[in-house]
């Protein structure tokens, strides 16, 4: 499979190559150049498979001339010993993404892209070097994905004091290959940092570095496997499912319209944002517009220039995207009002998150004139409640933790703190390696 960047068509890599770069050099991302069909055979028998094995089929066509099928198997049996189970609650569906080591749905991504970057690079003699920054969330899951993995070391920057307690045990309790760095300054001071050390010559010369946020497309393949496997599952006969999806910078959502492309049974999607709403507005006004993010209580998703956004305008014009989905954008008092209500009437707890994706559901099927019966809708529940217990334990009392994440919470933090400062991570990254 050959992947172009959303800037110039011409400009073709292979998988291995697309994923081992991160961004094209041009400043695109790397899309795939057609969306494969999945056999009639395994969409009839989604049902009955196996996480793993629906992971298997699903991204075999995106990486096939670079992974071998048996190399493919290990690395989806490794990286899921769990899944995405589907659970009515109410009148929905919950599609659970929170069942990975650190209770959220970017597990899914970087256990895989951890995997199948170790195999890429096998035979190297120099480790890969990967600089993430993160402002809580995504590091926890980078760390965890790449611990232990052979031939890679990570080196994560966070904001000093600006992490909760939990996620600083996630991102610096892993030690090993993975080193934790708190940065006195902003997240934007991290990623700066990261940026500025791409474009340091005496690193290049030193490290081979690459990074591993949310744009790399190995990242996103493996977030159509839960779609696919929710779709089997959750599709009644001919009728296929909706997919509500919290979305920050689409990510996510690009991966469902992947899966959908691919056959899965997904009828469309409804594209839930909290007030950080330039794609809902976008799907209404035709404008595109990007704007600095307001914080919310869902702050995975405040981010008001959504970076996938350029992959989505690459694949579908406006008049696609608009009969693919459907834009909600839903207020932090209308997210508590659902966290409360959806616990009261059926005992489930939802995220802060996946509340947004809940109320933006419940909003497009009132607008919608009333079809009977209702489409079944999947509500995509981006991570653990838990983790947001600050936001949802004054709403519905004490969220216990999944073992996981009691787990994380008796490792010893480990992490040096430096100013924020490219020559002082210069020196520290060539102390450690
Ligand atoms: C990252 C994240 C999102 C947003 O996903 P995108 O792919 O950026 O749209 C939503 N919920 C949670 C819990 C997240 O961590």
């Amino acid at each position: 499979m050959n992947y172009y960047s959303t800037r110039n068509k011409t400009e073709k890599r292979r998988f291995a190559q697309a994923a081992l770069g991160g961004l094209a050099p041009d400043g695109g991302l790397y899309v795939p150049e057609t969306i494969p069909a999945l056999p009639a055979s395994v969409v009839a028998s989604l049902a009955a498979m196996t996480f793993a094995e629906t992971a298997f089929e699903t991204v075999r066509p995106f990486v096939r001339g670079d992974v071998p099928d048996a190399v493919l198997g290990d690395i989806v049996q490794s990286a899921y010993p769990f899944d995405a189970p589907l659970v009515p609650v109410g009148r929905f569906s919950v599609l659970e993404l929170f069942h990975g080591p650190t209770a959220a749905f970017k597990d899914f991504g970087a256990r895989f892209m951890a995997r199948v970057f170790s195999y890429l690079r096998r035979g190297e003699d120099r480790p890969l070097t990967i600089l993430v920054a993160t402002s809580g969330d995504t590091g926890g899951a980078v760390a965890d994905g790449f611990f232990g993995v052979e031939g890679v070391s990570v080196t994560v920057l966070y904001p000093k004091g600006r992490v909760t307690p939990l996620q600083e045990k996630q991102i610096a309790g892993l030690h090993g290959n993975i080193s934790a760095v708190a940065v006195e300054g902003s997240f934007d001071d991290c990623q700066r940092l990261v940026k500025e050390a791409f474009r340091h010559d005496g690193l290049r010369k030193t490290f081979d570095l690459t990074s591993a946020n949310s744009i790399n497309i190995a990242r996103l393949i493996p977030q159509a496997v839960y779609y696919v496997a929710g779709a089997g599952k959750g599709a009644r006969g001919a009728i296929s499912i909706t997919c509500a999806v919290p979305s920050g910078n689409f990510g996510n959502l690009t991966a469902g319209l992947y899966a959908r492309e691919m056959g899965a049974p997904i009828a469309g999607f409804i594209a839930a944002t909290n007030v950080n709403k330039t794609v809902p507005d976008y799907l209404e006004t035709g404008v595109y517009e990007t704007r600095p993010s307001q914080a919310t209580i869902s702050n995975a998703m405040d981010v008001g220039a959504p970076s996938n956004f350029e992959r989505l305008a690459a694949h579908w014009s406006l008049d696609e995207l608009r009969a693919l989905m459907r834009g909600v954008w839903v207020t932090d008092a209308e997210t508590r009002e659902t966290i409360q209500r959806v616990h009261a009437e059926t005992g489930y707890t939802l995220d802060p998150h996946g509340a947004v994706g809940w109320k933006a559901a419940e909003k497009s099927v009132t607008e919608k004139a009333a079809t009977e019966p209702p489409p079944p809708i999947a509500i995509l529940e981006t991570a653990h409640p838990a983790k947001f217990a600050e936001t949802v334990e004054p709403i519905v009392g004490k969220v216990p933790l999944p073992p996981s994440l009691e787990k994380a919470l008796t490792r010893d933090v480990e992490s040096i703190t430096i100013p924020p400062d490219i020559e002082t991570l210069v020196d520290y990254l060539k102390r450690r390696h």
